[in-house]
């Protein structure tokens, strides 16, 4: 099935929610890195979170999160547009630890204390560029923190990936609820009781409810104004030119040495593991 995104509004649109599936995406990551369950998972939130942070600026080039910590997996990158498509990299993808204390995937464990680092290309010289302590390590959660400390935007976050026995990805999905200027705080009582006895995003998928669905049963029986609803997958932009560039950017000594040594130049991409190969004629 096709990962999806929709974008609605409740009470006077005063409250934003976005809502994802993304099976696809996160199998798709897994296929590439080879990841193993708890990787899987860290991986599979951080690109979930980043595809649905994608489409809440306007204007927006290019959204890059890295989750920096010091736990097994090391880095993890997510990189996602306006559009909905995103791409990622995890420095440890062989990483899978015992269950947690509540029998699910220990995320926290495996990405560790760091920070969150937020840079939004909006098309001018330099990124916006925003930092925040990562305060769970479950990553919806730093998500959440984010949103509040460093866009003042309350915001709840949920994201899940499920893992089959086999290791492939069963179920991938995010809830971001936001609330924006204006709202009451009737209504943000309201939105607080329901999401605080959310069930995991991943119960409600795994059961084949389709988003409006899921937001139902989340918030319950309240007016949902369906603002956009997007098709989302992982793609990879790179290109044998757009690699070009930068190897130039060596300077003809290093090429050289490299292209003595080698024959040819081998370039792999991080997101996508696509190779391409420079001759020295390609590179004049
Ligand atoms: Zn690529």
């Amino acid at each position: 099935m096709k990962d999806q995104l929709i974008i609605a509004t409740a009470f006077e649109g005063t409250v934003r929610i976005y809502a994802a599936t993304t099976t696809a995406i996160v199998e798709e990551a897994r296929r590439i890195h080879n990841t193993w369950p708890t990787a899987t998972a860290a991986l599979g939130r951080t690109l979930t979170g980043t595809l649905i942070m994608g489409v809440m600026y306007d204007p927006l080039h290019r959204l890059t999160v890295r989750l920096v910590g010091d736990g097994p997996v090391g880095e993890i990158l997510a990189v996602s547009n306006q559009r909905g498509t995103v791409k990622g990299d995890i420095v440890q993808p062989q990483v899978d630890l015992e269950l947690n204390q509540f029998g699910k995937l220990d995320v926290a464990g495996a990405v560790g204390s760091g920070e969150l680092i937020v840079l939004k290309d909006i098309g001018l010289k330099e990124p916006y560029q925003g930092v925040v302590p990562i305060v769970s390590g479950e990553i919806a959660e730093d998500f959440a923190y984010y949103f509040t400390k460093s866009e003042q935007t309350p915001s709840a976050v949920a994201l899940g990936v499920l893992v089959n026995p086999d290791g492939g990805v069963r179920v991938a999905g995010g809830l971001i609820v936001q609330l924006m200027p204006g709202v009451t705080e009737e209504t943000t009582s309201y939105l607080e009781n329901c999401l605080s006895k959310m069930p995991p995003i991943t119960t409600v998928l795994e059961s084949g409810k389709g988003l409006t669905d899921l937001i139902a049963e989340v918030l319950g029986p309240i007016e949902v104004n369906l603002l956009e609803e997007i098709d989302v997958n992982y793609y990879c932009d790179c290109s044998y030119d757009k690699f070009k560039g930068p190897l130039l950017s060596l300077g003809d000594a290093e090429l050289d040495a490299i292209l003595q040594q080698q024959g040819c130049i081998e370039v792999k991409c991080h997101f996508c593991h696509q190779q391409y190969q420079y001759r020295k004629a390609d590179l004049e």
